[in-house]
């Protein structure tokens, strides 16, 4: 019976952070179990873009992972990204490594049967939601059906909405460090390339952006995302906004002409990496969005929640061989995310804030980048 059992290790969610998490375990010999509200395939609202860092995230676990995920047949893969500044004039920046745009009902489906394959000691609860989590000696994790599970170890892996950070690490929204975004699928967009992210930063839509992702058969993720922040201040609908700008922004409309919806128009949060939180205690890790670690000026956050996921299992391992569980030793998980990503993290803060609604600074920045020299430099800025 999965209530009298004492887990090692409970997982809370099953997206990119936990599933990796679960991966990373494998042969570890410890008992896991892993908890999602949602049954799978499940969708989850996202531009779609998979960096290339997941590629290698799943390499370090096992380079056939990265091989599975090339044999994926519905992805486009992303060469570069078209950036358009107020003005219209748009910047092409190619990447040094390819990336993919894969939706998330695929993507997420794949990573989760991928770790339920690969971890053969992993029990699954799936399509109950966690009500609450209260630490003790051990962790009991309350579903919504009732049972209670107890486990040694949690690692939160719940999005952004996660009721153990909450909980457990006292973690609230700040809208400073949070953004809102919208998503709607289309069919038929025209002049996509099939192989570039469109960026668009638009002069009535400052700070945040616009963006066309490429899908396979002729389909596309478009949306519209900004910082919390501004959207409470100005009282601004981002559904509202998203309409707008296809209907009304004329360079936009003539691409959306003869391109149908596929779905009404969804939101979600993001909780940006641009601020520390405490993501590690007494037998616990957060990892992914409910640790807050989506790039501040991309909105990416899927390459994190997998790489923090494969840390926590990484860490979760040495504290059952030091038999070790206590704050002190657990602070090195925290210390190892942020030597990772809070470089990045902060660099692109900065660019989110200088940039802001500076049209004259996003245009001269895109005629700048367009400099042949100039642009032979320019740094990984998405990928
Ligand atoms: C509009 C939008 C666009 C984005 N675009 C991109 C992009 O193009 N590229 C990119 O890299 N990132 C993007 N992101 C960010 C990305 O979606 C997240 O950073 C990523 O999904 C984080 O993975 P995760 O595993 O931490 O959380 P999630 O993917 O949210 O997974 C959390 C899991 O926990 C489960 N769960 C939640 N609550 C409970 C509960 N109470 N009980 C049990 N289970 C629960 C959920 O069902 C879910 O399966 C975007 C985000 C948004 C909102």
């Amino acid at each position: 019976m999965l209530e009298e059992t004492i887990f090692d290790i409970a997982i809370c969610g099953a997206g990119p952070a936990g599933a990796t998490c679960a991966l990373a375990l494998k042969n570890a010999g410890l008992q896991v179990v892993m908890i999602d509200k949602a049954t799978f395939p499940r969708d989850k609202i996202c531009g779609d873009a998979v960096s290339s860092i997941t590629k290698r995230v799943l390499r370090q676990i096992d380079p056939s992972y990265e091989t599975e995920l090339l044999q994926f047949e519905s992805k486009a893969s992303i060469t570069q990204a078209k950036l358009y500044s107020p003005n219209f004039e748009s910047l092409e920046i190619s990447f040094a490594k390819i990336g993919h745009c894969i939706k998330r009902i695929d993507f997420d489906n794949w990573l989760f049967h991928l770790a339920l394959r690969e971890n053969k000691e992993l029990k699954v609860i799936s399509g109950i939601g966690i009500k609450d989590v209260v630490q003790d000696e051990n962790f009991s994790i309350s579903l919504e059906d009732g049972r209670c599970i107890k486990s040694k170890l949690m690692i939160a892996c719940d999005g952004a909405h996660s009721v153990a950070a909450k909980k457990i690490a006292k973690i609230k929204v700040d809208r400073k460090h949070y953004s809102g975004a919208v998503r709607q699928y289309y069919e038929g967009v025209s002049g996509l390339s099939g192989n570039a992210l469109e960026v668009y930063f638009l002069k009535d839509f400052l700070p945040g952006y616009f963006w066309i992702f490429p899908l396979p058969n002729n389909q596309a993720n478009v949306g519209f995302g900004m910082l919390s922040d501004t959207i409470a201040k100005n009282k601004i609908d981002l559904k509202k906004s998203l309409q707008h700008i296809i209907k009304d922004i004329p360079q936009v409309a003539e691409r959306f002409k003869n391109a149908t919806p596929l779905e009404d128009i969804k939101g979600f949060g993001l909780p940006l990496g641009s601020k520390k939180y405490k993501i590690a205690g007494k037998q616990y890790m957060l990892c992914g969005d409910a640790a807050a670690l989506i790039d501040p000026f991309s909105g990416e956050g899927i390459e994190t929640a997998m790489e923090s996921g494969k840390f926590a299992a990484e860490q979760a391992i040495k504290c059952f061989q030091e038999k070790d569980f206590s704050e002190a030793f657990m602070m090195a998980y925290e210390q190892r995310v942020y030597n990772k990503m809070w470089p990045n993290f902060r660099n692109h803060y900065w660019l989110q804030k200088l940039l802001g609604d500076r049209k004259w600074l996003i245009n001269g920045l895109i005629s700048f980048g367009n400099i042949p020299f100039v642009k032979k430099q320019i740094p990984k800025v998405f990928y």
